[in-house]
């Protein structure tokens, strides 16, 4: 990963500073159903305003499709933003076409007040990273901070064309994300186990295919792991299975003998025949699966194997659930492997680093979210991360 800026590079004394965030908070009834993106984002406020400067804040709200839309407007995270910051904040309302009016009301915003500007998404030429938008964007501000890396992997107006206008850094959201990632898959200490989940193949090819050269050891979990264990002869039964991915199975299971990776597959498995929560179940190993099972959760022993693996490791990265973790008891596999590595973490013998929506989902049901080294919120920028992609906010951040 390049080196990149952050606001310790930044003149922000007397400055207005552009602060691309991620605003997309849920909502309901007209309110801000949970403030923690808001969260994240006071570090960044505090350290702009602390400086001297005036923080204008950027953000995406929902996918209103370039059109103004009522009720995706960012105004409603007014209440919230002044709740947390404790300061004064000025909505401008804008659908984009003319920032001249918005501009009106930048200059007469209250100083040390924070400054929200309307969803970007309200104009078309945000998601097509159009220039003639983002130069609009530019005449706010002095300074440009990146502190949405959950929104990182578009190339948007607000998060690449804009970055290349005005001197830019990563905010302290994003430079913590960006740091963490980087004891990843950057420079991790070695050996470095990758645990991947979920439900399919089809949507991690990429992620696997990455993997393979970059770390020591690959566990393949969740009902992705079925489609491995068919391409390696198991009768997976009802089990959800991509079964014309078996040839990129093998191909990857080949790979990682080219890459010297160790492919850790489940030794067994806890098998129901009805997918729902308490269904009865029991515990297989592989030669003796029942046909007419579903495989939802990884067995006892694979989880000792997973834990083996893990006292090995000195650097995990996950992503993907072990199994049905939605579904008691099929959570068991993830839920004490989730636990392992945060004893391991607290230990100091493990750096640990997990993201994606269901991973955070489920590591928090395992009640050890906060215990993971750093866990990343952002579903599909981690992804692409994980895949080795270049994320363009990113890129233009680069020192
Ligand atoms: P993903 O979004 O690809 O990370 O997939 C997460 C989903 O995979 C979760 O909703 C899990 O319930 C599901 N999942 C994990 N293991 C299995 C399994 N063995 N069979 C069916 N679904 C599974």
């Amino acid at each position: 990963m390049a080196q990149f800026k952050t606001l310790d590079d930044l003149d922000l004394s007397g400055k207005r500073v552009l602060v691309r965030a991620d605003l997309n908070v849920p909502v309901a009834d007209g309110r801000v159903t949970d403030a923690t993106r808001i969260e994240r984002l006071l570090p960044t406020l505090s350290d702009i305003i602390t400086q001297g400067g005036t923080p204008i804040i950027l953000s995406h709200f929902g996918r209103p499709k370039g059109e103004v839309v009522a009720d995706m407007s960012l105004e409603v995270a007014v209440p919230e933003l002044e709740r947390l910051t404790n300061q004064q904040v000025t909505f401008i309302d804008t659908d984009w076409t003319d920032t001249d009016v918005a501009w009106g009301l930048v200059l007469k915003a209250p100083p040390k007040s924070i400054i929200l500007m309307q969803n970007t998404r309200f104009h078309p030429g945000e998601e097509k990273n159009d220039a003639a938008l983002a130069a609009r964007m530019a005449k706010l501000g002095d300074n440009y901070v990146n502190d949405a890396f959950s929104a990182a992997h578009r190339a948007h107006a607000s998060t690449e064309a804009l970055a290349h206008l005005l001197p830019a850094a990563a905010g302290r959201a994003m430079q913590a994300e960006l740091e963490a990632l980087q004891k990843g898959l950057g420079e991790p200490k070695r050996p470095v186990i990758a645990l991947v989940g979920g439900a399919k193949v089809s949507s991690k090819i990429d992620v696997l295919e990455h993997l393979l050269g970059r770390v020591d050891a690959l566990v393949i979990g969740g009902g992705m792991a079925n489609t491995f264990l068919h391409a390696s002869g198991v009768d997976v039964g009802k089990s959800l299975c991509e079964k014309d991915l078996a040839d990129t199975a093998r191909r990857i299971m080949d790979r990682a003998g080219e890459e010297q990776c160790a492919i850790i597959l489940p030794v067994d498995a806890t098998v129901a025949w009805h997918f729902e929560a308490n269904a009865p179940s029991r515990q297989y190993g592989l030669d003796a699966m029942d046909k007419d099972g579903m495989i939802l959760d990884v067995g006892p022993a694979s989880i000792e194997r997973i834990k083996g693996a893990l006292d090995d490791a000195h650097t995990l990265v996950w992503n993907g659930p072990l199994g049905a973790f939605e579904l008691p008891p099929f959570d068991t596999g993830t839920v004490t492997i989730a636990q392992y590595a945060a004893e391991r973490t607290k230990a100091g013998k493990l750096v640990s680093i997990a993201g994606g929506g269901d991973t955070v989902a489920a590591l928090a049901h395992a009640g050890v979210k906060n215990q993971f080294t750093y866990v990343s919120t952002a579903g599909g920028a981690f992804l692409e991360w994980m895949e080795g992609k270049t994320l363009p906010g990113v890129a233009a951040l680069s020192a």
